[in-house]
């Protein structure tokens, strides 16, 4: 016999913590299980308890993990091999092969048996000693017991609808389901950051959207298509993407005629973040999501935060204010976003990027240079070259 696992332990997290809320909380993880998985037939989900059970009907468990993975919500998932009214020599079968599977690098284990069902004719203690000698009989003096700290542990339980063996956990997401929380509008340029920004964001329940500035024609259509890109990596995650895509090249024209070239950035961005609070207002997004990271860049001093934050009132989100680039890269490779945005496509910003940009801006400063310019003229142009994006994952 070998070992074949007949379902996944799904884990969540805080959503036990989230009260009423809880049945809006599962329904979404639900919706978003039953579409990573939509495309494999025989799986069911059932839920016996508070702890959540997917038989596999016979798919593969690592590709299911694989694909739960990409689920908000989920901390961990055990594949287990399921019992109906065992006896103690058919658990101990099982116990066998499954220690078949167990890493070469591992020297200590111990085994952990629940017992729910108080008519099974053995106790937990009595249990776990006859699974305890199985497992040292198969890997013939390989192993040691080691109850207080093992590097692997075998768990039993059992109940009356089923005894469950496990002994892996594959880590989950975490995070809160896409789509418990509202709106928010993501900056997304073609870079390392921003995608990583933005994943953060929808982590935390968020729907996020992306808003990405071409200077089409000094940007390619290559450049577009990098964010298209990322924007699919990111649907991965949430079933779907929309890109809103906006045209800075008449203002960043009139920046280069009329802007001492030292504040171009400041007063570029306080373009960026006036059209992306339009299009918020118009998308019902309560916030503004950047890649920005503390100290990074001229642009992202605190004294140029400041004055480029002040032509907003809307909350202005930055999970990555406190990394390093190094922790933001780990993230952008985990997430599978770090192998497109290091593509070498031109970014609006990048093609008209001042020698010397100014790293301590002052408001007063931005509203001077500002004073030649006919800011509203500017972004009603802009926000009239609005096109929309709608990808799925
Ligand atoms: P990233 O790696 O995300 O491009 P960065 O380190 O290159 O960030 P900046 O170019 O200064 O930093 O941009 C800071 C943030 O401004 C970006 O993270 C993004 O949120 C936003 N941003 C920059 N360029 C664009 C763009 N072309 N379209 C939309 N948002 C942008
Ligand atoms: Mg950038």
């Amino acid at each position: 016999m070998s070992l074949r696992y007949d379902i996944l332990i799904l884990r969540y997290g805080e959503l036990a913590l989230k009260g009423r809320n809880r049945a809006t909380f599962e329904n979404l993880l639900i919706k978003q299980t039953r579409r990573v998985l939509k495309d494999l037939e025989g799986w069911k989900l059932t839920r016996p308890s508070r702890r959540w059970i997917l038989d596999l009907g016979g798919n593969d468990p690592e590709e299911v993990v694989k694909r739960l993975q990409k689920v908000f919500g989920y901390v961990s998932f055990s594949p287990a091999v399921v019992l109906k009214e065992p006896t103690i020599e058919d658990i101990k079968e099982t116990a066998r092969l499954i220690a078949q599977n167990i890493d070469p690098g591992v020297e200590t284990f111990k085994v952990n048996t629940r017992r729910v069902d108080k008519k099974f004719p053995f106790e937990s203690l009595e249990v776990s000693k006859e699974l305890g000698g199985v497992v040292l009989k198969e890997l013939d003096g390989r192993l040691k017991v080691d109850v207080h700290n093992p590097q692997w542990v075998l768990n039993v339980e059992i109940r009356p609808e089923g005894t469950y063996l496990f002994s892996q956990s594959y880590p989950g997401q975490g995070g809160l389901p896409y789509g418990s929380g509202s709106k928010a509008l993501l900056l997304l340029s073609g870079g390392i950051d921003s995608p990583v920004a933005g994943y953060l964001i929808m982590k935390r329940g968020a729907v996020v959207e992306g808003l990405h500035f071409h200077s089409f024609p000094f940007t390619s259509e290559r450049a577009k298509e990098k964010v298209i890109d990322l924007g699919r990596k990111l649907a991965e995650f949430s079933g779907k993407f929309r890109i809103h895509f906006i045209s800075l090249t008449e203002i960043q024209k009139e920046l280069k005629l009329k802007v001492d070239p030292d504040l171009n950035i400041t007063i570029l961005r306080r373009f960026m973040y006036r059209i992306a609070e339009a299009i918020a207002k118009k998308e019902q997004s309560l916030a503004i999501v950047t890649g920005e990271s503390l100290g990074q860049v001229a642009s992202q001093t605190l004294e140029s935060l400041y004055t480029i934050n002040s032509v907003t009132s809307l909350p202005i989100l930055r999970p990555l204010c406190g990394m390093d680039k190094e922790n933001i890269i780990t993230i952008a490779k985990d997430i599978d976003t770090y192998e497109t945005s290091i593509q070498p496509y031109e970014d609006c910003c990048t093609i008209f990027l001042p020698e010397h940009p100014e790293t301590k801006p002052r408001v007063e400063q931005a509203l001077r240079a500002e004073e030649v310019l006919d800011v509203e003229k500017l972004i009603e142009n802009a926000l009239a070259t609005h096109e929309i994006l709608d990808l799925e994952g």
